[in-house]
């Protein structure tokens, strides 16, 4: 069962990934990332004590403001430093796993526990800064990376892409039922069989246009057959086009009356 607190952190990777890495220095949307991303560092154990002791021993309003001010500003820096780093790290992640190829995901411990039943109950953690037994203690950014293993973990994987040139937008797939295949409903709608047909059309335009302009060239090359001459007037019939786009036209004529032969032939 997926709970909503996964959902959310479901939709706030992928709209994180989706937003442009030079959009990080925009202060709204900063802002708001690092308002997400504190709520994912885990600060050093012993940060982690004073945070949970806070208010003990009667201690002054005033102090525990500004002990909490403190830890605010402990989680706030860490945030910092750890937004343009993980930014990267999701964004080639997901982006690779989806075009299938193996990624280091995260830096995790796994602990363990015997259950009554012999068997090993295992939990992924991750590292803590500053706990004394932790195997790899050190990087309070390793908790985020942590969340992103977990949230990727899902089955069936909780994100998609859409490959389409000019989108490339990555998307929440839905827990259950056919996975998604484009990002928007506009999105859907630009890969249309409707948007398809104009595109077809446009494209037959563009052969009608050429078949034309082919005949014209033919008859040109018939008339005339040094270079220079037949470069002149296809110049005159062909005002806009550049030498080198007329020798193309050339080419292609010449080629159009071989093929021709060959099939009266
Ligand atoms: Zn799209």
């Amino acid at each position: 069962m997926e709970t909503t607190e996964q959902r959310q952190w479901e939709n706030f990777f992928a709209e994180f990934v989706n937003t442009p890495h030079a959009k990080l220095q925009d202060p709204q949307i900063r802002e708001s990332l690092l308002v997400k991303i504190s709520q994912l560092i885990d600060l050093p154990y012993r940060m982690q004590m004073i945070k949970r002791d806070i208010g003990e021993d009667g201690e002054e309003e005033g102090d525990k403001e500004r002990w909490k001010e403190w830890l605010k500003d402990m989680e706030r820096g860490r945030a910092e430093i750890t937004l343009e780093p993980f930014h990267r790290h999701a964004v080639e992640v997901i982006k690779g796993l989806l075009a299938g190829y193996e990624k280091h995901i995260a830096v995790v411990e796994v602990v363990g526990k015997l259950a009554p039943n012999r068997r090993l109950k295992e939990t992924i953690l991750p590292p803590q800064e500053d706990l004394p037994h932790s195997v790899l203690a050190g990087d309070y950014r390793l908790p985020v990376y942590a969340k992103f293993l977990h949230v990727l973990r899902r089955h069936p994987f909780p994100f998609g892409r859409r490959e389409r040139k000019g989108c490339g937008k990555f998307f929440v797939q839905p827990v259950r039922g056919k996975p998604r295949r484009y990002c928007s409903t506009a999105c859907r709608l630009q890969s249309s069989p409707a948007v398809a047909r104009h595109t077809a059309y446009v494209q037959e335009l563009r052969q009608k246009r050429r078949k034309t302009e082919i005949a014209i060239t033919r008859a040109i090359l018939r008339q005339w057959s040094d270079q220079k001459e037949y470069l002149r007037e296809l110049g005159k019939q062909f005002s806009q086009k550049s030498r080198r786009q007329l020798l193309n036209l050339v080419k292609q004529a010449k080629g159009a009356v071989k093929t021709k032969r060959k099939e009266t032939a």
